[in-house]
């Protein structure tokens, strides 16, 4: 598939900007790499729409092809729709005993994952978990996760003969409550595949145990089998998040996706493997990496990008060094400091910051000062922004007042420019091998 890849890209023609064709070009060629990884065909389709719109018209990243460029944003955007909201792997479990029920159709892997996310819980977060097995139909699949939490030090409700699950989830609860346990979690029978018996005990169960989390435990080798269970699961019992096992395994994962786009519900677990450690978040460029069989690909274009971000950068550190930085660079700077994650990320962009950054880090500048520091720049007039030595003390109260702020702040800003600039002129005259001695200092 590569191969015939490569080649659709290479003829198509080079440009500053991608073109409608060369995004349907690109497409045709996703769309297969979208099927080969078992993405049901409604959703393939329904995607490639969206990232068709998406792409027309966007940039070119210099040294790369339309094409290239084209499976980028493909890339970028599968990572969209495959990421929840909120933090990969949450869970709601505060207010304790917090009930986690386990749906899903045998062999899929709940006991197993059950057992995993216990041990995960438990060694991670601290929480003290109960299990319970609510599998009457099968008295080994009781011992099994008997076992199973004798391997990972998780209590398990001790079995009861001939009770069934609904007095189980109960006993559960109550011994939940008294034992002081944070979690418990509820692994219910599974069948082969879905009816109405299956359905309907999984309601009463989730009726008495009101959980707190209901995941759908699903093999991702199934393609798109589980997507119909994860609909069926969805609609009659209202799921939470899916944990998606077998990923070890050497299926493509499009079944990731077509679940995202049907359920709508976060793909929180990922099994990898039958160990009790081969449990992990979702991750999901991980997963759109395996979906679209493009990586070399992605790589390259990520590359491009990071080598003409780095001539960006050193095309302004020319300007810098000649005395030119005005509030514009201050505020990208800024911005650029906020998005890698506060001062410590200016290191990399501007030799000779790493000082000042922990001056201002030791200053107590942390994001909430940074983006009031924007505001600032921002109430100013593009005159101001580039010649801020002209402000007037009558302009500097209109300003701070614009941004909410005290005249002090702006002062406070104006001074950390003025240090800023003098620091990158003074590197200019050292050149080079001085600018990286005092970086080091
Ligand atoms: P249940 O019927 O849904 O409770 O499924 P089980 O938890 O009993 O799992 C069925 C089989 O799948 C067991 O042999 C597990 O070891 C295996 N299994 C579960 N999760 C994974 C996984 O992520 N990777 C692999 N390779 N095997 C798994
Ligand atoms: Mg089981």
């Amino acid at each position: 598939l590569s191969e015939r890849l490569s080649g659709v890209f290479d003829r198509l023609t080079k440009a500053g900007a991608l073109s409608e064709d060369d995004v349907k070009t690109a497409l045709r060629e996703v769309r297969v790499a979208l099927l080969e990884a078992d993405v049901s065909l409604p959703v393939a389709r329904n995607f490639i729409k969206a990232v068709e719109k998406k792409a027309t018209g966007a940039a070119v990243t210099k040294s790369v092809t339309p094409g290239q460029q084209v499976v980028k944003i493909v890339h970028d955007e599968l990572i969209a729709v495959l990421a929840g909201e909120g933090e990969p792997g949450a869970l709601k479990i505060d207010n304790p005993p917090a009930p986690i029920l386990m749906v899903g159709l045998q062999g899929g892997g709940k006991t197993t994952t059950t057992a995993k996310l216990a041990k995960r819980l438990k060694e991670r977060e601290g929480k003290k978990v109960l299990m319970a097995s609510l599998d009457v139909n099968r008295p080994a699949a009781m011992e099994q996760l008997a076992i199973l939490g004798t391997q990972i030090g998780v209590d398990t409700l001790p079995i009861v003969k001939g009770e069934d699950p609904v007095a189980i989830a109960k006993r559960a609860k109550t011994q939940a409550g008294l034992g002081g346990y944070d979690v418990y979690m509820l692994d219910t029978a599974g069948r082969l595949s879905i009816d109405e018996e299956l359905m309907a005990q999984v309601e009463a169960v989730r009726d008495v145990a009101n959980p707190r989390e209901t995941l759908l435990v699903v093999d991702g080798l199934t393609g798109q089998d589980a997507v119909h269970t994860a609909q069926n699961f969805d609609e009659r019992i209202g799921i939470t998040g899916v944990c998606l096992t077998r990923m070890d395994g050497d299926g493509r994962g499009g079944a990731a996706l077509s679940m995202r786009a049907v359920t709508g519900k976060p793909i929180k677990f990922v099994g990898l493997g039958e160990k009790m450690e081969a449990l992990e978040t979702f991750e999901p460029d991980r997963i759109a990496g395996r979906i679209l069989g493009m990586g070399d690909i992605v790589a390259l274009v990520e590359k491009a990008q990071e080598v003409l971000e780095a001539e960006q950068a050193e095309r302004m550190m020319k300007r810098f060094t000649k005395g030119q930085f005005n509030m514009n660079d201050m505020r990208m700077q800024l911005e650029q400091m906020l998005k890698m994650g506060g001062m410590e990320g200016i290191m990399g962009m501007m030799p000779g910051m790493g000082k000042m950054a922990k001056q201002a880090q030791a200053a107590g500048m942390d994001d909430k000062v940074l983006t009031r520091q924007i505001a600032l720049i921002q109430s100013m007039t593009k005159k101001e922004r580039a010649n801020p030595q002209l402000l007037q003390a009558s302009r500097k109260k209109r300003i701070a007042a614009g941004a909410g702020q005290e005249v002090s702040d702006l002062n406070k800003l104006l001074k950390m420019h003025r240090q800023m600039a003098d620091m990158m002129k003074k590197m200019g005259k050292m050149g080079k091998g001085g600018m990286m001695k005092q970086a080091m200092k």
